[in-house]
């Protein structure tokens, strides 16, 4: 009875693609997209296999030319400088360097501090490394999220601000204007600088971060991770900050935690392949930190997987140099996915949901307000039931309507249950279908 992951069962993606399969429905739920990464680069992989490249073990560390592609990309990308052979390590994607950053930098009983909602992994980590974790919760900031407002204008504040509580659900409007207006402007979730700093304690060793954010879709601003690192100076802690959707950003815009003053030399940087490439199944990841802080995870590393993805690393690498001479490859990628998150926004929208449209990332989350009316059915309600939340919804979803949305209660240690997470790094027609079969089930 002594697991340390005994809490956590199967995952949720696990949970959820499954009952997708089963009931034939549209999986909205875990963030993958259902179009792969450009030929060229499915061919760089194709030819690497080939010619022998990467179908042995590659290097501990990863092999050289993505090191240093990867090392390429912070400079070009982020004014960074780090050393390929002593501040960068290749992972199995983001996920293994999540695993080797906590449990490297960690001692059983040192406290990790993160925000709720929190990506699950982030958790299990946690728990595998006998730390413990300490959350602060995010709140939406927008006060009236339903309002369309200018797509531009940002709800990005200019300074930490007082938070505000997610303000009470209001009767979702089925008024058809709302069919001809822009969708609601992308808003940003904050945390309160007094509770942060009030988490703080003496065991704690790390702050966990993670911007571009899963699943608000917040961008922190600059202002937001400046409170971050000065708390982060002030107690000697180190960040472990996870930015996998870097390239993601429709709103507002990415800084790498590791670009503020001070705190590269305490900051470990976690991205990967899997978003920035439409190729989540390649699981190429990889971390930067200075040499000491790199040991450790390093060292984790050599006994979680060794090594992993052989000829995927030299695909990586010749990606990374690509899009890095292809001016329009980020933003062209940025630009097809935020009209995808547009076309999802505004369709929910329209079905009369209140949708808290997402900065950047792969999702948006829908307000339930912290239980569905019964008198809804369109919006996958079981008249039967009662008083149930986010979490119930989502589970009826599938056989209500067909469609499949990650409950965000399973991000939460908190208990909110309010919020259903819809991925839109699907196809238009597939999205549009998604949204017929919610409307069909009104
Ligand atoms: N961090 C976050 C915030 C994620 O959403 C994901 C899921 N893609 C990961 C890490 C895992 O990334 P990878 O697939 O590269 O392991
Ligand atoms: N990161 C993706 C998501 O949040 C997939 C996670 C997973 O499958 N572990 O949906």
């Amino acid at each position: 009875d002594a697991g340390r992951l005994d809490e956590f069962g199967t995952t949720i993606f696990a949970e959820m693609s499954a009952k997708a399969l089963v009931t034939g429905s549209i999986n909205l739920g875990q963030g993958f997209p259902d179009t792969d990464g450009p030929v060229w680069l499915l061919e760089a992989a194709a030819d690497a296999i080939r010619s022998g490249l990467g179908n042995q073990y590659p290097p501990g560390i990863g092999i050289p030319e993505l090191r240093q592609a990867v090392a390429e990309h912070q400079r070009a990308t982020y004014g960074l400088d780090p050393d390929p052979d002593t501040e960068i390590l290749i992972t199995v994607g983001a996920t293994e360097a999540i695993a080797a950053a906590v449990l490297g930098l960690t001692r059983p009983g040192d406290e990790v501090l993160t925000f709720e909602p929190y990506y699950d992994s982030y958790a299990a980590c946690i728990a595998l490394a006998g730390a413990r974790r300490r959350v602060v919760q995010l709140r939406p900031q927008l006060s009236e999220p339903t309002e369309p407002t200018e797509p531009t204008q940002l709800s990005e504040p200019t300074e930490p601000t007082e938070p505000t509580e997610p303000t009470e659900p209001t009767e979702p409007s089925h008024q058809s204007h709302q069919s001809h207006q822009s969708p609601p402007s992308a808003t940003h979730w904050g945390f309160d600088p007094d509770e942060l700093r009030a988490a703080v304690t003496a065991e704690t060793r790390l702050i966990l971060l993670n911007s571009p954010h899963n699943p608000t879709g917040t961008v922190f601003s600059r202002d937001e991770l400046q409170f971050v690192a000065d708390l982060a100076r002030e107690h000697d802690l180190i960040v472990v900050t996870d930015e996998v959707y870097e390239h993601l950003v429709y709103e507002g815009a990415h800084v790498p935690m590791a670009s503020l003053p001070g705190m590269a030399e305490r900051t470990v940087t976690i991205s990967s392949a899997g978003k920035t490439f439409s190729v989540t199944g390649w699981k190429v990841g990889w971390v930067s930190a200075p040499p000491a802080l790199l040991a450790k995870i390093r060292a984790v590393k050599q006994f979680l997987t060794y090594v992993g993805s052989g000829p995927f690393q030299y695909a990586v690498a010749t990606g990374l140099r690509r899009a890095q001479q292809d001016r329009a490859f980020y933003p062209d990628l940025a630009g097809t996915l935020r009209s995808q998150r547009d076309l999802l926004v505004a369709g929910l929208s329209e079905l009369g949901f209140r949708v808290l449209s997402p900065q950047a990332s792969y999702f948006a989350l829908v307000d339930l307000g912290g239980s569905v009316d019964p008198g809804h059915p369109a919006r996958g309600g079981d008249p039967q039931s009662r008083g149930t939340g986010a979490a119930d919804w989502c589970r009826a979803l599938p056989e209500s309507s067909g469609v499949v949305a990650i409950p965000a209660r399973v991000f939460y240690d908190s208990e909110v249950d309010r919020y259903a997470r819809f991925a839109f790094c699907k196809k238009p027609e597939v999205l549009t279908e998604a949204l017929s079969r919610l409307r069909r089930s009104r």
